[in-house]
């Protein structure tokens, strides 16, 4: 699945849930759709949210670096090194990220952050959105092992 057959299919989820529960759309709730809808993927190394995350992860130590005056090509290495860092200690494709523990700590750290339950309830319903519908693709969640 690319990440716009998930984003459709966690935005409808969650305007079912929505519509039924009589919970407004607002911008809070259709964040919190969208990044629980693309977050699983975060570990694989083709997805717009990885890629994301390696050149935010570059960036920050970069300017962190950059600005205690480690210089130019330090901090660049520093850079360099932190991208290589989250390349090599990304997890396995559809391994913690597409557990129903992630699950649970996406919504419990959206509530932490937000403390507002509907917040919650719509990331809940883009990361539960998205494990269902690999699990279509590839049916590992049900498995036995
Ligand atoms: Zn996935």
């Amino acid at each position: 699945m690319n990440y716009l057959q998930h984003l459709a299919a966690a935005f409808l989820a969650a305007h079912a849930m929505n519509f039924f529960l009589k919970i407004p759309w607002t911008p809070q709730l259709a964040a919190a759709v969208f990044l629980g809808a693309i977050l699983a993927d975060v570990d694989h190394s083709k997805t717009k949210i990885f890629k994301f995350l390696v050149a935010a992860a570059a960036a920050s130590v970069f300017a962190i670096a950059y600005t205690a005056n480690l210089g130019v090509l330090i901090s660049t290495a520093a850079g360099i090194a932190t991208a290589a860092a989250v390349f090599l200690l990304k997890p396995k494709h559809r391994s913690v990220t597409h557990s129903w523990v992630a699950v649970l700590a996406y919504v419990v750290l959206l509530f932490v952050l937000t403390r507002n339950i509907r917040v919650s309830l719509n990331g809940f319903a883009g990361y539960a959105a998205h494990l269902l519908l690999d699990s279509k693709t590839s049916g590992f969640y049900f498995k036995r092992k």
